[in-house]
């Protein structure tokens, strides 16, 4: 377990969110964001839409939203000057939770940022999303 105490060690809790580009926000083989009943309808009164509409149009299956080709999810703006998750205010539990008090793997583990860390670079270099 890192401390408060080692400045080069991520510390528990999500300190480094506002500067990171939303690596959590990527599915990975293997993992699975898990969208509740209650989430779905923080979305749909977030939208002004139904339970129903938020489940038809960003639901893959019943419990997880779908995701663009390279794996991130179709919330995630790459746009730079504002929030990177675009339903911030509303979303998910998981989404709010993570990474659940502890140090982020993201920026702990090689193997992650290594899978992530291309996509990233390929969303930002794309037209029209410099702003
Ligand atoms: S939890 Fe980790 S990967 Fe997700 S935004 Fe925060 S620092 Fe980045
Ligand atoms: S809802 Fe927002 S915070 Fe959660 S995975 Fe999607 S973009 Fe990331």
């Amino acid at each position: 377990m890192t401390t408060a105490s080692s400045p080069l060690q991520p510390s528990a809790g999500c300190v480094y969110c506002n500067y990171c580009p939303g690596y959590c926000c990527y599915r990975l083989k293997g993992s699975t964001l898990f969208i509740t009943a209650e989430d779905i309808n923080r979305l749909a009164r977030h939208f002004g839409i139904s339970d129903g509409e938020v489940r038809k149009r960003y639901l893959e299956g019943k419990n997880t939203f779908k995701t663009r080709d390279d794996g991130s999810c179709l919330f995630l703006s790459n746009a730079r000057m504002i929030k990177r998750c675009s339903v911030h205010t509303a979303r998910p539990r998981q989404c709010r939770d993570f990474p659940y008090d502890a140090p982020c793997p993201y920026l702990l583990r090689a193997d992650l940022l290594e899978q992530i860390q291309p996509r990233i670079e390929l969303a930002l270099a794309r037209p029209g999303k410099s702003e």
